[in-house]
């Protein structure tokens, strides 16, 4: 078990997290309110309980009021999930998945690079660190050797951070240190580039570790 620092998020990065935060938060206030507005005005004829069961009403009224915490994983999605870790093992998995398009079926070959990961606090996790998909239609097989090209970019020892709010990990090893992925879409950038080629965010600086 060892303490992994995490490079800092860039001033541009932590604004975006910011108002994502507020977003949720408004998300929330709006829908309480909304819910808490139907059950003043309507409420008795939305759900006629009748004069004598007041308690079942009041009952009632607070289950329905507790939905927009549930829906919004209120206080939950607002703690920090931050979390840091060390690769332990690098692995390939090639399997069959579908999506729906215009009522069909669409199968495809799921191509995935499997981390596992031990945190900082000792945790083993695995996360998908890249994944690609290729339409069956049009590939009899998974490229072959595609996903393990791929794998290679990461290697046992590396660095993994994954930033509250955002969806992509961040690996990093200094020693062979020669791109760095953007946490907001998952692109590969160069070591000195800023911003992301692929959607303008700003990029995490490395940091000694
Ligand atoms: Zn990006």
């Amino acid at each position: 078990m060892k303490n992994v620092s995490r490079p800092e998020l860039p001033k541009a990065l932590k604004r975006k997290r910011a108002r994502r935060i507020i977003l949720r938060l408004l998300a929330f206030f709006a829908l309480s309110a909304a819910l808490f507005a139907v059950l003043y005005f309507w409420g008795e004829s939305l759900f006629p309980f009748g004069e004598k069961h007041h308690t079942a009403r009041k009952v009632f009224y607070t289950a329905l009021m507790l939905l927009p915490f549930f829906i919004c994983r209120v206080p939950f999605k607002f703690i920090d999930s931050s979390w840091s870790g060390t690769v332990v093992r690098v692995d390939v998995d090639q399997g069959v998945s579908s999506y729906l398009e215009m009522g069909q079926t669409e199968p495809y070959w799921k191509m995935r690079v499997v981390l596992t990961v031990e945190k900082s606090n000792g945790k083993l996790i695995k996360r998908t660190a890249r994944s690609f998909g290729e339409i069956m239609r049009y590939a009899h097989i998974p490229t072959p050797g595609k996903i393990e090209y791929h794998a290679e970019e990461f290697s046992v020892g590396d660095k993994v951070h994954k930033y509250y709010l955002f969806e992509y990990l961040f690996v990093s090893n200094l020693k062979k240190a020669d791109r760095k992925r953007c946490i907001e879409c998952g692109s590969t950038n160069g070591l000195e580039d800023k911003n992301c080629w692929s959607c303008g965010s700003a990029l995490i600086e490395l940091n000694g570790e």
